[in-house]
């Protein structure tokens, strides 16, 4: 970044003190993940340069040349990683994904029906504070009280009941395998398009390790930077040609201007990468990896919402401790592990205060951390956990310090982009 040491010290500041924060700092953000150095140099090239509204060979400005074959090469590795017929790779992120999509199979004011927020779901599936609550009239399904998973039936129940034009399955905070073949059913027997947001577990579908929602869904959106691990953005797929045509159409000119083809670059780079031996092995290491964490905390007195996890996440009820979610965050930033507080099956508090944490095992794993190192993960965030003061998420001196060097001699361990 000498470029930007000259010319802007005061980013060049930013940019190292993140480095150093993600170099050395235990990520257990689920949702995150630290991409290849190949795609953060596609990223940061001259693609970011031009403007090339349309789609390859039909473009709104000359000179797209080389831009059309990033992008036909992006199109065509995420046909063949997801084995689909059409990809859209424009979205800008997995939101206007998600926008994109539902323009392009329902009208303002329609009915959808979509996790809720509390229960898993993403902002994108009708959160009242969302363009999805704002524009459609939501229908929420939730998961089961008693056993905190998606019951099919009262999905059913819920979809004769307001007959939506859309359901959505997948989510953001749900560790479980979605049966896409029962959506799928349950959207036949009432006429409804069955849209999947697989963005949390689009690299284990990449890797056979979670069922293929492209097999059943109308419609597939995702985004490309967390289990899959591209750059920042989205992307829709499909089998059918009209819907796919309608998608397009929604993409551009209905949501978005001019592609950003540097990212439309690094996500070929990343789809390409996904289409690997390698890739594989590490998707499989991110569910043991998850699987151990998982266990390990339980081990240690904490509860894991619905008694696991088939995937790289997990909700963990920190109500045995008696800490809060908010509580808990704080004082695990402090020791340099970072997690996001999240709301659980039959929440109590606010989401503001929440009563469990998220962790997903993507980032760490990333870095060659295997089972052993989730144990010795298990151990810190308990140790932390058992210190916590107060609500605002004190802990002691001593062992901030005594977590934050354990930490760090973890980190060097396992080097992320140090060095190379
Ligand atoms: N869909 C799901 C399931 C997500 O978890 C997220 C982000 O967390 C999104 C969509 C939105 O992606 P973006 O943040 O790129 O808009």
């Amino acid at each position: 970044w000498e470029n930007v040491k000259k010319v802007d010290p005061e980013i060049y500041d930013v940019i190292l003190n993140e480095w150093e924060r993600q170099e050395y700092g235990l990520e257990l953000i689920a949702s995150e993940n630290f991409t290849s150095l190949a795609v953060i140099e596609a990223m940061g090239s001259v693609l970011t340069n031009k403007y090339a509204e349309g789609y390859p060979g039909r473009r709104y400005y000359g000179g797209c040349e080389w831009v059309d074959v990033a992008e036909k090469l992006a199109r065509d590795r995420a046909k063949e990683l997801f084995n689909v017929k059409y990809a859209n790779v424009q979205p800008h992120s997995g939101s206007q994904a998600n926008m994109g999509a539902y323009f392009a199979v329902s009208e303002p004011k329609d009915t959808i029906m979509g996790m809720s927020l509390s229960h898993g779901g993403h902002l994108t599936h009708g959160a009242s504070v969302n363009f999805s609550g704002r524009i459609y009239n939501v229908v929420p399904y939730g998961v089961d009280p008693e056993t905190e998973v998606i019951n099919y039936d009262m999905v059913r129940d819920l979809a004769i009941k307001h007959k939506p034009k859309i359901i959505i399955a997948g989510g953001s905070a749900y560790s479980r395998i979605i049966d896409f073949k029962k959506f799928r059913e349950i959207a036949d027997e009432i006429g409804a398009y069955l849209i999947v947001d697989m963005a949390h577990f689009a690299g284990l579908v990449a890797a056979g390790l979670y069922p293929n929602p492209a097999e059943y869904a109308h419609i597939v959106t995702s985004t490309t930077h967390k289990t899959l691990r591209g750059p920042r953005g989205g992307m829709i797929l499909t089998n059918d040609k009209e819907i796919y045509k309608a998608i397009n159409k929604s993409i551009f000119p209905g949501i978005q201007g001019g592609p950003l083809m540097h990212v439309i670059a690094a996500k070929a780079v990343c789809f390409k990468e996904a289409l690997t031996e390698e890739f594989k092995e590490y998707q499989k290491q991110v569910v043991k990896n998850a699987k151990k964490l998982a266990e390990e905390l339980e081990k240690r007195g904490l509860r894991i919402v619905s008694g696991g996890t088939d995937t790289h996440l997990m909700l963990v009820d920190l109500n045995p401790l008696n800490v809060t979610g908010k509580a808990a965050e704080i004082a695990l930033g402090k020791c340099h592990i970072t997690v996001n507080k999240n709301t659980i099956p039959n929440e109590t508090r606010s989401p503001f205060v929440a009563s469990g944490i998220r962790l997903g095992t993507p980032a760490l794993t990333t870095r060659g951390m295997k089972e052993a190192e989730m144990e010795e993960i298990a151990e810190l965030i308990v140790t932390v956990l058992k210190n916590v003061k107060d609500e605002e998420g004190n802990v002691s001196d001593d062992i901030v310090e005594k977590v934050q060097n354990n930490v760090k001699d973890l980190c060097k361990r396992f080097p992320l982009y140090e060095g190379k």
